[in-house]
């Protein structure tokens, strides 16, 4: 259920989709996403679907994943990246083995002592975790080349676009239940441009920590 052909079976499905990076596609082949889910559903871990993981939150689907990696790296590769909802931890593994260094804050903290667990079990020793509410982003490392949230806020935190660096990229879903955007914001010298990529459906951002 975990072999290399139901790995390559999801490759498929993603370059279908249309993701084209062959970075994304082979950190994505090469990650056991099935250590990310609990044993009972690791023999669903390579469809392209998300999954829950506790806590009434879910591991994302891998094409949004592979979607939000490849446009955060679309105009080169960002050196230091945040993500808002380190969940199951999957997404900060796929971008720790694209980038120098990846913060990721988490406001549940049972989730972290799982992530955390599974990123030593990787090996993966460029990633942070913070247990914070992840709203007011991270700022002691600001600034970030690029910002990811696996989260869906009603609208843009405003200490994400601060904590942005110039030229840099942030990927996050907007907006309520059933109606979000993925966006992709840019930091310009004078402001910031942002296009849609896709429609979305991610768990809501919550203020506060649990
Ligand atoms: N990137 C995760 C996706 C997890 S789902 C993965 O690959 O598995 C989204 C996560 O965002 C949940 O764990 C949820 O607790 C977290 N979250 C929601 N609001 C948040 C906030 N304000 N700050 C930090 N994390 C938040």
């Amino acid at each position: 259920m975990t072999s290399q052909r139901t790995r390559d079976r999801l490759i498929g499905r993603l370059q279908e989709g249309g993701i084209t990076n062959k970075a994304v596609l082979e950190v994505i082949r090469n990650t056991p996403r099935h250590i990310f889910v609990d044993e009972a559903l690791a023999s669903r871990a390579y469809d392209d679907t998300a999954l829950p993981i506790g806590h009434g939150q879910t591991i994302s689907q891998p094409f949004v994943v592979a979607l939000m990696t490849q446009s955060l790296l679309r105009d080169g590769v960002p050196q230091r990246v945040l993500e808002i909802g380190t969940g199951s931890g999957y997404q900060a593994a796929v971008l720790a083995q694209l980038v120098k260094e990846v913060f990721t804050v988490e406001r549940i903290e049972a989730l972290i002592t799982t992530a955390r667990r599974r990123f030593q079990d990787l090996r993966l020793r460029n990633i942070r975790i913070k247990y914070s509410d992840g709203t007011l982003g991270w700022p002691d490392h600001a600034p970030y080349d690029a910002i990811v949230a696996t989260a869906a806020p009603e609208g843009v935190p405003a200490a994400l676009l601060e904590q942005l660096a110039i030229g840099g990229r942030l990927v996050i879903p907007v907006g309520g239940s059933g109606a979000q955007s993925l966006l992709l914001i840019t930091r310009t010298d004078s402001g910031y441009s942002d296009e849609i990529l896709d429609k979305v459906s991610f768990v809501p951002m919550r203020a506060g920590m649990q």
